[in-house]
């Protein structure tokens, strides 16, 4: 593609929008919305919101996953004719469990430029302040929501040694947490990030056990809008470690004879081994 080409061709910006915060929109995401010539906006009515608290006039129309490929021919049209269009979802960064990506890749072959407006992304928030190790993590979207394809998944993933993300709905929440719990091991640790950047916003990080049970203590922590992020495998997780750590965790809420018969239940691990540990941690 020669410059005047490109010069002549539209531009198509991807603008990430507040996660919940609205001062978290940026100057150039403000900027940009007011100057196109159109929003696509998985929600109008809900992005409405947010255009009129930063006085932006621009016209939008619905683009979501029903109507993103039947529309997506007409809108690489306006972009050739020179048009400027924004892509913007619900919350976030567009494509991110978000529709757009038929969309970008279609315009792209095109040769159409694009432009990404960087800003709020729920799983970079959660991760950053999750305590977990950051330098080399796997996204994974929202994990299936039937449980036998949802156990599957996480099998596959057991033995990955990166930082591992999940987005979840508050009502599956409880079922997700337990299944991670139980086929990645109690002892892994993991953070529930949840109502990030709102008003209820919490961080928790601990042991997957220490989580679940946790949760079940705290149901009001199954609402609104969550994040997990659960760390890597890595040898300490082999089988005797696993149950040292799960021993430890139940020996902070129960008498050593209890946690021990919890922790063999939990692990499979062998009794007088736990026993010994219990001995040997309450001599320390
Ligand atoms: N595109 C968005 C992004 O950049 O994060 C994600 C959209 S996805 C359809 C919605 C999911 O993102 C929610 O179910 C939740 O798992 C996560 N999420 C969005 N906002 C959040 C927030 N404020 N706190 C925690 N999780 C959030």
């Amino acid at each position: 593609m020669s410059d005047i080409d490109a010069k002549n061709k539209g531009v198509l910006y991807v603008v990430a929008t507040p996660i919940g915060n609205l001062d978290d929109m940026t100057p150039r995401a403000i900027e940009t919305l007011r100057e196109v010539d159109l929003i696509l906006a998985e929600d109008t009515r809900h992005s409405g919101k947010l255009l009129k608290k930063f006085s932006i006039t621009s016209r939008m129309k619905a683009f979501h996953d029903h109507n993103e490929r039947k529309i997506s021919t007409e809108l690489i049209e306006r972009l050739k004719g020179g048009e400027k269009i924004a892509l913007i979802s619900d919350a976030g960064t567009p494509l991110v469990s978000d529709p757009g990506y038929y969309l970008i890749n279609s315009a792209q072959q095109e040769g159409i430029r694009i432009v990404p407006i960087p800003g709020p992304c729920a799983l970079i928030a959660a991760l950053s302040a999750s305590g977990l190790p950051s330098d080399k993590f796997t996204f994974h979207g929202f994990l299936p929501s039937r449980t036998k394809a949802r156990q599957k998944k996480l099998q596959e993933l057991k033995s990955e040694t990166g930082t591992q993300i999940f987005y979840e709905a508050p009502h599956r929440l409880k079922d997700t947490l337990d299944d991670i719990k139980d086929i990645l091991g109690s002892a892994r640790m993991a953070c529930m990030a949840r109502e990030l950047t709102k008003r209820y916003e919490t961080i928790r990080t601990g042991t997957l056990i220490d989580l679940t049970h946790w949760l079940s203590e705290n149901p009001e922590q199954c609402r609104g809008e969550i994040v997990l992020v659960v760390e890597g495998h890595h040898e300490k997780h082999t089988e005797e470690g696993e149950d040292q750590r799960v021993l430890e965790v139940l020996l902070e809420y129960l008498p050593p004879s209890q946690a021990v018969a919890a922790a063999v239940k939990l692990t499979g691990g062998k009794k007088n081994q736990l026993y010994r540990m219990a001995q040997k941690k309450s001599q320390e």
